[in-house]
């Protein structure tokens, strides 16, 4: 009876409890918090250093396998795990990242988890929520524009407008804006150049917001980053077009954590969202820290599957933000892991148990990598109403055989209490006690930090550096950048680059075709295969069915 309503059905039909009583049960003073409405708040900034002397809770990280097009239920089980751990009287906070009206209006729907298992209020988390998408952006675009109005004033920098890297932000997936000429019209009109659109999640204003640790570190990071280089070939900054202060300022309210609850009534932090593929892919650094010190269990996720996501999480955002993973759950589901095995995509509902145990081979092969990193590693089976008994029962006892923690989920269906199996595999690994170690040392050369991740991570032969990227390399060890960690931009649906190869896949050669330095995020972009920093829509996008009704009644948003 339950799992018969949709998904906004059951956020509309939730009775909400005021973020006051949410703020209050984790131990915030009225000081600590703004409330934006009534069941949304803003933390202060400031409160993670108040909080500096408590310890940290245990951090769970949920990834996934390799996934579909529409998402294995990374989220979903986020916060379903979060709310089990809170029903079984645990201190617990759940981190995710903002929803980008691109996926929202596109395929895959919103990002707020699905089911009895959502933070809440749905509705507006995946529209406006309290305005940071927004802010990010016009922090983004007024750079551009003082970059712009620089060359139009006289150009004192030198600035080459054909080696301009920074191009404009909206969020939203509108292909056209991919290559546009601007400044045309004649002299009073700026300066003719070919310019182009990334979507907000994109920007590397996102990375930063993500990573930054205090307003001061966040406007140092902002004024490092590189935006164009001159005609004599040097990189020209933010800091160079004297507009850090005001992207700083800009950024002031999107830098606080928003607190919201889920279903359940569990507090969740929704902070910052950047892409999994040219970025790191999981929610803000102060978010996850705030969380930590507020409680006892911080659940949160990074984008992608593991390859990516967790792979992200672990060497790059638990680098910089000195976090340490304490555990990490694998969702796997069935239709994946088929997916995974050779059946066709219009297939996957029907039973094929010959291709489930061949797609398991893909699970092994990220549980062994989650070892590499020495972080316990739970299996988590997000159950389908598809599913049949012996499919789940293949998954289940596949995995007892080679002693993998393993659970299955019903959270989408059942809330927190189809999430306790899971939480007690989760507290069993966490008795592990993790010996999280990041895969490569800073000071490993730039090649082979990207030749370990292809060869262990994705367990590539061998990586193919093409000319150009090989060129840019050299140089960002020559401006003293080799110590950074590497951000693989890599397609999600294939351990490989090439995004039809499905499954454990073994014996390829990763190509990497260009560098990009993300200097105030901290890290350097390594890309593979095409890469969109502006993606499309599809056919039918998903805004052609939502709208608003005169009672005020929204419908169509998933
Ligand atoms: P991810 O975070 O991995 O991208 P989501 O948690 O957003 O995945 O889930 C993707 C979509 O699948 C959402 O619309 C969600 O409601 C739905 N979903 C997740 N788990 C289940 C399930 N067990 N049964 C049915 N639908 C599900």
């Amino acid at each position: 009876e339950k799992t018969i309503r949709s998904d906004l059905e059951i956020a509309q039909q939730t009775i909400l409890r005021p973020i006051s009583e949410i703020a209050e049960h984790i131990g915030l003073n009225d000081a600590d918090y703004d409330t934006y409405g009534k069941y949304k708040a803003k933390l202060t900034d400031g409160l993670v250093k108040r909080l500096a002397t408590k310890a940290d809770g245990k951090l769970i990280l949920v990834t996934a396998i390799n996934p579909t097009a529409a998402g294995e239920g990374k989220s979903t089980v986020t916060v379903g795990l979060g709310q089990a751990l809170h029903r079984l009287n645990h201190k617990t906070m759940i981190c995710l990242r903002e929803p980008s009206l691109g996926p929202t209006m596109g395929l895959k729907g919103g990002a707020c988890g699905g089911g009895y298992s959502q933070v809440l209020p749905m509705e507006e988390i995946n529209l406006h929520f309290t305005g940071d998408m927004h802010a990010i952006t016009s922090a983004h675009n007024t750079i551009s524009a003082l970059l712009d109005n620089h060359l139009h004033q006289g150009n004192d920098l030198r600035i080459d407008p054909r080696r301009i890297t920074w191009k404009r932000v909206l969020d939203l997936n509108d292909r056209a804006l991919r290559q546009i000429t601007i400044g045309l019209g004649g002299p009073a009109h700026g300066v003719p150049r070919q310019d182009g659109f990334d979507i907000t999640v994109a920007s590397e204003i996102m990375a930063v917001l993500c990573l930054a640790d205090s307003i001061t570190d966040l406007e140092k990071r902002i004024s490092r980053i590189v935006v164009a280089y001159s005609y004599d070939q040097q990189p020209v900054t933010v800091k160079d077009i004297k507009a850090s202060g005001a992207a700083t300022l800009l950024l002031k309210e999107a830098f606080r954590p928003n607190l919201v609850q889920t279903v359940e009534g569990t507090p969740a932090l929704i902070h910052g969202g950047p892409f999994a593929n040219i970025a790191h892919g999981c929610n803000s650094l102060i978010a996850t820290r705030t969380a930590l010190k507020l409680s006892d269990y911080v659940v949160t996720e990074a984008g992608f599957g593991a390859d990516l996501g967790a792979e992200k999480f672990f060497n790059i955002k638990s680098r910089i933000g000195h976090l340490h993973p304490d555990a990490v759950v694998v969702v796997a589901t069935v239709r994946a892991l088929k997916m995974h095995g050779g059946v066709a995509k219009d297939q996957l509902a029907e039973e094929n148990l010959a291709a489930l145990v061949e797609g398991l081979a893909l699970l092994e092969k990220h549980v062994e990598t989650m070892d590499l990193f020495g972080v316990p590693a739970v299996v988590a089976l997000n159950r389908f109403a598809t599913d049949t008994d012996t499919e789940r029962e293949t998954v289940l006892e596949w995995c007892r055989e080679r002693n993998i923690r393993v659970a299955e989920s019903e959270v989408f269906s059942q809330g927190g209490a189809g999430g306790e199996a899971l939480a007690e595999q989760v507290f069993e690994a966490l008795e592990e006690e993790s010996q999280f170690t990041p895969l490569y040392p800073a000071e490993l050369p730039l090649t082979q930090k990207i030749e370990r991740i292809a060869k262990r991570v994705y367990g590539a032969a061998d990586v193919h550096f093409e000319e150009k990227a090989l060129r840019e390399l050299e140089r960002c060890t020559e401006q003293g950048l080799g110590h950074l960690p590497i951000c693989m931009a890599k397609t999600p649906f294939s351990l490989t680059d090439d995004p039809s190869k499905y499954g454990r896949v073994e014996g390829f050669t990763i190509t990497v075709r260009e560098i990009k330095p993300s200097i105030g995020a901290g890290f350097i972009v390594a890309l593979t295969g095409n890469v969109l920093t502006m993606p499309g829509l599809p056919k039918i996008p998903a805004a052609n069915k939502m709208g608003i009704s005169e009672d005020g009644t929204i419908y169509g948003l998933s």
